[in-house]
């Protein structure tokens, strides 16, 4: 994860300096306006290495290393059961989808991270029901908007020179649509939202053949502002054992209801929002609440917690309260709000937990 892969944009750069303008004297230090972290290398070519599951896996998926030999990744297989001897895990059942056929893993240390949805689903399914499984389901709720860049604007702090230098980058990796994002973190009290500004040469709609803006020479920001969606007990998944989900596991029915809290920052976001696209250029779409759900990135309903008090799932090491050797993982297990992309955090509590888990492990040989 580093901030520099977008830090050589030109465009990028008179971004920020029109949005430092917009908020001087309103962020606190070191909540300015920067470059988004990203999990990416900047190649010598000018193209991106995305940091996808090769990069993620590394040692683990290369020819000849020693690790690799220890290390099995099944492809389409279906993890039916945590299998369990008495308090303590002991491995899953496993369905291999070609065939249908089940069979018994055992392992020393079970890990489930199967997203924040089917995470507590598998737990419920295995008859691991902790109070808290599936509830204080959260995500950010977002505000966005497009605007195409304003040549006078964006003039003043980088000339078409150096525009014309990054369209032709550009072009030769047309295949990554990723161009320069810029943000501003979340800070309290004056700005309780995260800013993504996502540079581009095209909006992610079609735009109507009469539109003036088709072509604009500055291209365009699709940019949002995220927001805090307070966990709740009354929001989150209810499974039932009287009916199947697709996948033939206990369905669900998902609650979720913003409360006042949110409504109130949702119209302040959207005012920021909107001095924000003022100061960069023109509207294409006016700042808009997404819906439900629309960030994709759901939390809270395998969340950590300090105690087992019904209102978490896990320890702070990601330990599933009342289960020996049965960890969790993802996004379902960060308990607090959250105003963007969570995968930074979600790791951050994995790894914290891996270190435990691999001391527990060597210290029962
Ligand atoms: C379109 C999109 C764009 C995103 N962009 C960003 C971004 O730019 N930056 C960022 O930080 N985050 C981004 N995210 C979020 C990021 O993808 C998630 O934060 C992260 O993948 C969540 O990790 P997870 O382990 O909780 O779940 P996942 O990554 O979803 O992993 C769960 C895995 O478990 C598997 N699984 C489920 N049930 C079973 C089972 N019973 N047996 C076996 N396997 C099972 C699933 O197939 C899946 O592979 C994006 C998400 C989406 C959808």
């Amino acid at each position: 994860m580093q901030n520099a892969a977008f830090a050589d944009s030109a465009v990028g750069g008179a971004i920020r300096s029109l949005l430092a303008e917009t908020f001087a004297g309103r962020l606190p230090a070191g909540y300015g306006v920067s470059t988004l972290p990203v999990s990416g290398e900047p190649q010598p070519d000018g193209s991106m290495r995305w940091g996808g599951t090769d990069f993620v896996l590394g040692p683990l998926i290369e020819d000849g290393n020693p690790l690799a030999e220890r290390f099995e990744l099944r492809d389409l297989s279906l993890v039916r059961r945590i299998e369990r001897d008495g308090d303590r895990a002991t491995g899953v059942t496993v369905e291999d989808l070609r065939t249908r056929e089940t069979s018994f893993v055992a392992a020393d240390l079970v890990v489930v991270a199967a997203d924040a949805f089917r995470s507590p689903q598998l737990l419920w399914a295995s008859g691991i029901r902790p109070t808290a499984l599936g509830r204080y389901l959260t995500e950010h709720p977002v505000v966005i908007t497009t605007v195409a860049l304003d040549a006078d604007k964006m003039g003043r702090f980088a000339t078409e020179a150096q525009l014309d230098a990054e369209l032709a980058q550009r072009a030769k990796h047309a295949a990554d649509p990723v161009a320069a994002v810029n943000r501003i973190p979340f800070s309290e009290p004056g700005h309780p939202f995260s800013l993504q500004v996502m540079y581009s040469e095209n909006t992610p709609f079609p735009l109507p053949e009469d539109s003036p803006f088709l072509g604009n020479r500055w291209g365009f920001v699709n940019m949002g502002n995220g927001l805090r969606k307070r966990p709740r007990v009354e929001d989150g998944l209810t499974f039932t054992d009287d009916e199947r989900d697709y996948r033939g596991f206990p369905n669900f029915t998902v609650d979720y209801e913003l409360t006042d809290a949110e409504l109130g920052e949702i119209e302040a976001a959207t005012a920021d929002l909107r001095q924000v696209g003022e100061a960069l250029g023109v509207f294409v779409a006016e700042p808009r609440l997404m819906p439900n759900g629309s960030s994709l990135h759901y939390m809270g309903t395998t969340r950590i917690g300090d105690t087992d008090d019904g209102t978490s799932v896990a320890d702070p090491w990601s330990r599933v309260w009342g289960v020996d050797r049965l960890l969790i993982g993802g996004n379902g297990t960060i308990p607090t709000a959250n105003t963007m992309n969570p995968t930074l955090t979600s790791v951050a509590i994995a790894v914290r937990g891996a270190r435990t888990a691999a001391e527990t492990l060597r210290s029962v040989g």
